[in-house]
């Protein structure tokens, strides 16, 4: 029912998938997982880190949460440097 994006447009910040509270995988703080539907890995917005989401690749949540705080923060930072204006930091193997 809902119009499927083809694109991620995060400008309309249209996401149909799951949508619920997590700790961030960044700071550690409240952060809202928003993973849309046939997605591999997870869109999480946190108002501290990045509060238009960024995409974890699948199997990269763990791999983030086992890193010391500085590496992560390194991590997002690496994955914003990567992003094409207006759309989200993706973190995966290239930002690792
Ligand atoms: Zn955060």
């Amino acid at each position: 029912m809902s119009a499927a994006t083809d694109g991620e447009d995060v400008s309309g910040f249209d996401f149909s998938g799951i949508e619920f509270s997590q700790e961030c995988p960044i700071c550690g703080g409240p952060a809202t997982e928003v993973t849309p539907a046939d997605f591999d890995g997870k869109v999480i917005t946190c108002s501290s880190c990045e509060p238009n989401g960024f995409e974890v690749a699948g199997g990269y949540l763990e791999k983030l949460k086992a890193l010391p705080q500085e590496d992560r923060n390194r991590v997002l930072r690496k994955a914003r440097e990567f992003a094409a204006p207006g759309k989200r930091p993706a973190i995966n193997s290239r930002t690792f």
